[in-house]
C-alpha cells in the first residue's frame, strides 16, 4: 500500500503544498511545532532517508535549501532548523522548522493549531517566495 505521503504526491489526499518539481514535494506539516513547519519529501517512496540513492539524497537537500530560503522570508526566525525523524511515516522526509532557540525543535511540546484558512495562507506565502526565487 502507498504511504500517506505518496498519496499526497498523487493528490489522493489534500495537503498544503508549498513547492514541487519532478522529483520532490514540500508541504506544511499538519501537526506543526512552529508556524511554517514544512516537510520535504522525495517522490520516490523509500522509508529510510539513508536508503535513498546519492543523487536523490543530495537533490533533496538542495530542494530543502530552496524551500528554507522561502520560509525564512515568511516566518520571522533566527534560522531554519533541519531534522529527520521518520518514526511515524515510512516515507523519507525532512522537517524544516523556523527556530530561535533549541527548544523550538522540541517535538514533545503541544502542536500548534491552525484553521484550514490559516494553513492555506501560510502555504501560499511560502509558495509565492519559492516562485519568486525560481
Ligand atoms: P516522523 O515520521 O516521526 O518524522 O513524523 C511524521 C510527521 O508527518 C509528523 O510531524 C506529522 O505531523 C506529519 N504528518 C503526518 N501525516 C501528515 C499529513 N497527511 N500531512 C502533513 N503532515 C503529516
Amino acid at each position: 500500500m502507498s504511504s500517506i505521503f505518496t498519496r499526497i504526491i498523487n493528490s489522493e489526499i489534500p495537503a498544503y503544498k508549498v513547492a514541487e518539481d519532478e522529483h520532490y514535494l514540500a508541504f506544511l506539516d499538519i501537526n506543526p511545532i512552529a508556524k511554517g513547519h514544512t516537510l520535504v519529501i522525495p517522490k520516490t517512496e523509500v522509508d529510510y532517508i539513508f536508503d535513498l540513492d546519492h543523487d536523490t539524497l543530495s537533490g533533496l537537500m538542495v530542494f530543502c535549501k530552496k524551500v528554507a530560503r522561502a520560509i525564512e522570508q515568511v516566518v520571522p526566525c533566527d534560522r531554519i532548523g533541519v531534522t529527520v525523524i521518520g518514526l511515524e511515516v515510512p516515507h523519507a522526509h525532512v522537517h524544516l522548522i523556523p527556530i530561535d532557540h533549541i527548544h523550538d525543535m522540541d517535538f514533545s511540546k503541544p502542536k500548534l493549531g491552525f484553521s484550514p484558512d490559516e494553513f492555506e495562507a501560510i502555504a501560499a506565502s511560502i509558495r509565492d517566495r519559492v516562485n519568486q526565487a525560481s
